[in-house]
């Protein structure tokens, strides 16, 4: 019975507190210098970003290539080079996923999935995405967007989308960012102010939509259903709605600026082989297959490379694909004799042609090749279904 009163008072009190933190979300300045004070339930959320920072780094998702860290950071810098809240400057890394998704904490640590970058044709629109996302960080739309969030303690208690990988990882803050994204006017306030910041940099202004539009694509091949933000369709054509609105209003003196697509190419590739490795995994055949050919096309005559094309060929279990596969283990071998996992999938794929005395002789090289194969035992078992007369 006591319980009632005060139950009526809250629900008389909460469209007023609603309404109070609305005006309160509206007035926060964005975070200019190192001075900048935080608010008290911002500190809470850059806490609780700090920890689940901590449970991303310690996943072994986050990539591990200091070079294209750098690289990252190097274009921070240049498109922000003021610094941060107590002297900090932008970080980014690289989550090996190949889902469409980037986001920023609000502490200013920028994660970038390898199916994103992998998506992106030069640096102009890796500055693209960067610009957007450290915007979400400056104009402090993670209090912006937890002020908005009706039922506070259901927010803290967010943990994991449940879709594997990144997706399980990511808690209550990263959700936000992530996930659900943050209002159609703070996004628009992420890609104005980024595009600014882009354009101030130097970098060419009529490469912004493109990236938008080139994710917007991928998007809709895979035909899954993005559980990131950045996948998601509607979002991605307002985004290039933005873009290509900033663009249509510039002068023409403006539309021009560097591309940079040789230190892009370059610093990327090791996190393009790992997203072709992570499409195999998840069973993308034609991603891996598309990933591995612009690898090569950059790059060519990678036998890493050319035997995870080989695979994605091999994987899809039809009979063209499997012709196709075993031409290039064949192309590969010729090359390289030694590359023990290219024998390993060409025996499987002659056996599966009833070819087992040449299947048996690619397993025999194979286990010679890797005398501590971890698979001894079902390789071996493959040699005597290739001794069998049938
Ligand atoms: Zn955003």
């Amino acid at each position: 019975m006591a319980g009632k009163p005060a139950a009526r008072l809250t629900a008389a009190i909460a469209p007023w507190l609603l309404f109070l933190a609305g005006c309160e979300s509206t007035n926060i300045a964005p975070i200019t210098g190192a001075n900048a004070a935080l608010e008290q339930d911002e500190q809470r959320l850059w806490l609780r970003a700090d920890e689940e920072q901590s449970a991303l780094e310690r996943s072994g998702l986050r990539l591990d290539d200091r070079q294209l860290e750098a690289y990252l950071d190097s274009i921070l810098d240049r498109l922000h080079p003021e610094p941060l809240l107590g002297g900090n400057h932008f970080h980014a890394r690289v989550l090996v996923d190949p889902t469409l998704n980037a986001f920023a904490l609000p502490t200013g640590v920028i994660y970038i999935h390898t199916g994103l970058l992998a998506h992106m044709g030069n640096e102009a629109q890796l500055a693209t995405i960067l610009g957007h996302e450290l915007t979400h960080a400056t104009h402090r739309h993670a209090v912006k967007g937890f002020r908005s969030v009706k039922n506070k303690s259901a927010f803290y208690a967010t943990f994991a989308i449940g879709t594997g990988g990144v997706g399980s990882l990511i808690g209550a803050v990263g959700a936000l960012a992530a996930v659900s994204g943050y209002s159609k006017d703070l996004e628009r306030e992420a890609d104005r102010v980024g595009f600014d910041r882009v354009i101030a940099a130097g970098y060419d202004p009529r490469e912004s939509p493109k990236v938008f539009r080139a994710v917007l694509t991928e998007a809709k091949r895979t035909k899954l259903k993005e559980p990131f933000f950045f996948g998601s369709h509607p979002r991605l054509q307002e985004r290039i709605d933005n873009f290509t609105e900033f663009v249509a209003t510039l002068p023409a003196s403006k539309l021009t600026g560097r591309i940079d697509a040789e230190p892009f190419n370059a610093a990327i590739q090791g996190a393009l082989a790992r997203n072709v490795a992570a499409d195999l995994q998840a069973g993308d055949f034609d991603g891996a297959r598309d990933g591995a050919q612009r690898y090569l096309a950059r790059t060519p005559e990678v036998p890493e490379i050319e035997f995870l094309l080989a695979e994605s060929h091999r994987k899809r279990n039809e009979p063209v694909a499997t012709a196709t596969a075993r031409e290039l283990y064949a192309r590969l071998l010729a090359r390289h004799p030694d590359f023990a996992d290219a024998h390993r999938s060409l025996g499987i794929v002659l056996l599966k042609d009833g070819k087992k005395p040449e299947a048996a002789a690619a397993f025999r090289r194979y286990l010679e090749l890797t005398p501590q194969a971890p698979d001894r035992a079902y390789i071996e078992n493959f040699i005597s279904q290739c001794e069998t007369k049938s």
